[in-house]
């Protein structure tokens, strides 16, 4: 059997794996370390230097983190297709070319693993994020979310994040959640298709 959290990301990245080609272009809405900056890449990355990550954190050491752990597993070609930017994700519209054609759009909420709690994502901008994702995704494309429920706030955000996708016409979307119905306080997975 997998650990509890390798399960969780393990099914993350088979709905990545399902919807993402090599040359895609797709957004780390929250680089943090950097783990899945790296998952993602190695989806998109093709042999003639396309595809493209864009990682964004509003921590210049989270960004550091992710440099590193690309300069430790990927190549300098790969890491060549991955932009990151220190911003809030609310601003990803303003960073990212015009009419980029985005593939997918993945948030892992919360705090930096091992960095500082009192910095966290928030209900207000997460909103903000999604809307500007929602606008920038292409068709068969996928907004993915992790939204931890433990620490003060996050059952507010999981009700921002659902409210968000509850509200998305039915004709255009598909939304789903996956959550640890023996487990309250794991995190809960969101999945917001544009068909
Ligand atoms: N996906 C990461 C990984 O694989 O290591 C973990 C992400 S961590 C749980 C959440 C990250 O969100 C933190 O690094 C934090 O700095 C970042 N964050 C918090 N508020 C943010 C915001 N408004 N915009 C962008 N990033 C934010």
């Amino acid at each position: 059997f997998l650990g509890r959290r390798k399960q969780q990301k393990w099914l993350i990245c088979r709905v990545w794996r399902h919807v993402l080609h090599k040359g895609d272009i797709v957004i780390d809405a929250t680089c943090g370390n950097g783990y899945d900056t790296v998952a993602m890449l190695k989806m998109v990355a093709d042999e003639s230097g396309h595809g493209r990550v864009y990682g964004i954190d509003i921590q210049t050491e989270a960004l550091e983190n992710t440099s590193s752990l690309l300069d430790e597993t990927v190549t300098q070609k790969e890491k060549e297709l991955v932009k990151l930017f220190p911003i809030c994700h609310s601003r990803m519209d303003e960073v990212l070319p015009e009419n980029t054609a985005v593939r997918l759009v993945a948030f892992n909420l919360g705090y930096l693993p091992g960095g500082d709690q009192g910095i966290i994502t928030t209900s207000k901008t997460t909103l903000l994020a999604l809307e500007a994702s929602k606008k920038m995704l292409i068709l068969g494309g996928l907004i993915s979310l992790v939204v931890y429920v433990g620490h003060p706030g996050g059952r507010e955000e999981l009700e921002t994040v659902e409210a968000f996708a509850s509200g998305l016409c039915v004709d255009g979307w598909i939304c789903c959640k996956f959550q640890m119905l023996n487990r309250p306080l794991a995190p809960v997975l969101v999945f917001i298709f544009k068909r």
